[in-house]
C-alpha cells in the first residue's frame, strides 16, 4: 500500500491523520511501507468569508494539527493565540462577534485572501500555506468552487416559520443547540472536483473514511460531482471509521446532522448510509467501536467487512492501531 487517500474533515480527520502518520513512520501499518504516501482530500463547505477574509476551518485544522501549530486543547485555530483583532473588532461592534479569529490565524487567511484575490485557486493556496507548515500529507481541497454548507432551523418570527444559517452560525453562534431541519450545501451540484481529487481516489492502493462527521464532511465530499463514482470505481479497498461510538458522537454534531437527514445514529447507521460498493455505496469495509460490537452482524448483512475495535484517539498510540485495524479490514 503505497498510496493511501483519506476524506477529512476537521477535529476528527485531522486527529486520525495524526495517528495514520504515526502508524506509517513506525511500521505498524500492515501492507505499507515507511515511505507510504498519503494524500487527504478535506472538505471545503465549511469556509465562510469573514470580514473580507476567506476563512477555510477543515483545511486549517488538518494542516495546523499536522504541521503542529494547533491549539491542542481548543482542537482548532492557533496554538499560543492572542485575540486582539477580535476584541477590537467587536469594540467597533462589527458583525459577526461570534466567529473566533485569533491574530496569529489571521495571518494564514490574510495570506489566503491575498493569493486567492490575485487569482490563485485554493489547491494552489493550500499548497503554498502547506510550504510552511509541511503536513506530511499532500492536502487538497475537496474543491476549487464556492461551496457553502447551510442549516435550516425553526424561526416562528419568520413568515415560512423557518430560517437559514450558514453552517459555522449553527455551529459556533447556536452551538448546534437547535434541530437542525434540512442541510443545503450551496454550490455542491455545480463544483467541480479539485486538481488531483479524482485521481489521489482512483489511484489509491486504499482509500479510508476517518471518524469524520458523515453529513458535513464526508457528506459533503462525496457530493461534489464525480467524487462518489470515484470510489464506486477505484480497484483500491474503501475503508471507514465510525465517529458515532455507543449511540452518540465523540464530540461535535454529528448526531444533530444525522437525525436532519434521517439517519439512524449509531455505528451501523452510519456504515449502510455509507452502504456496502457492491451494493451501490461507497464501503468496502467499516470499523465500529467494541462498545458497538452487537451492530457487526448487521452491518456485514448489509454487505460490508465489519469489525469492531476500539474507536477512541485517545493518543497517538490508540489511533494508529485504528489505522492498522481499518488496513488489516481492506487486506481482508
Ligand atoms: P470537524 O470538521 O471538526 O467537525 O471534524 P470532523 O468532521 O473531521 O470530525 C468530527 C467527528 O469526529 C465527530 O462526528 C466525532 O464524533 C468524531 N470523533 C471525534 N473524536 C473521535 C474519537 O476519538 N473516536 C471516534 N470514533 N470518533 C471521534
Ligand atoms: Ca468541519
Amino acid at each position: 500500500m503505497q498510496n493511501i487517500t483519506v476524506l477529512s474533515g476537521g477535529m476528527g480527520g485531522a486527529r486520525f491523520l495524526q495517528g495514520l502518520l504515526h502508524a506509517i513512520a513506525t511500521g505498524r501499518l500492515p501492507g505499507a511501507g515507511p515511505d507510504a504516501a498519503v494524500t487527504v482530500v478535506a472538505n471545503t463547505a465549511d469556509d465562510i468569508w469573514v470580514h473580507g477574509l476567506k476563512v477555510c476551518p477543515d483545511l486549517d485544522t488538518v494542516m495546523y494539527t499536522l504541521g503542529d501549530g494547533i491549539d491542542l486543547e481548543r482542537g482548532w485555530g492557533r496554538r499560543d493565540e492572542t485575540w486582539s483583532v477580535k476584541t477590537e473588532l467587536a469594540a467597533y461592534g462589527v458583525e459577526p462577534t461570534w466567529f473566533g479569529l485569533g491574530d496569529r490565524d489571521i495571518a494564514t487567511h490574510l495570506v489566503r485572501t491575498q493569493m486567492l484575490d490575485a487569482g490563485f485557486p485554493l489547491s494552489q493556496v493550500t499548497e503554498a500555506l502547506c510550504n510552511r507548515w509541511q503536513p506530511g500529507v499532500r492536502l487538497l481541497p475537496m474543491t476549487d468552487d464556492r461551496v457553502e454548507t447551510h442549516v435550516a432551523i425553526a424561526d416562528p418570527e419568520s413568515p415560512s416559520g423557518r430560517r437559514v444559517v450558514h453552517f459555522q452560525e449553527y455551529w459556533v453562534r447556536l452551538r448546534a443547540a437547535v434541530p437542525a431541519e434540512t442541510v443545503v450545501v450551496v454550490g455542491l451540484d455545480e463544483a467541480t472536483p479539485g486538481p488531483g481529487v479524482i485521481d489521489a481516489i482512483t489511484d489509491a492502493d486504499l482509500v479510508i473514511l476517518p471518524p469524520s462527521n458523515p453529513v458535513v464532511s464526508v457528506g459533503t465530499i462525496l457530493g461534489v460531482p464525480r467524487v462518489r463514482e470515484a470510489l464506486v470505481a477505484t480497484r483500491a479497498p474503501v475503508v471507514g471509521l465510525s465517529p458515532i461510538v455507543g449511540g452518540t458522537h465523540v464530540r461535535g454534531m454529528a448526531e444533530q446532522m444525522l437525525t436532519s437527514i434521517g439517519v439512524e445514529v449509531s455505528a451501523a447507521g452510519v456504515g449502510l448510509h455509507y452502504g456496502a460498493r457492491s451494493d451501490g455505496g461507497v464501503l468496502d469495509g467499516w470499523l465500529v467501536d467494541e462498545r458497538d460490537a452487537d451492530q457487526v452482524d448487521r452491518v456485514r448483512a448489509g454487505g460490508i467487512a465489519c469489525r469492531a475495535v476500539p474507536l477512541m484517539m485517545t493518543d497517538h498510540d490508540a489511533t494508529a492501531a485504528m489505522a492498522a485495524a481499518a488496513a488489516e479490514l481492506a487486506r481482508g
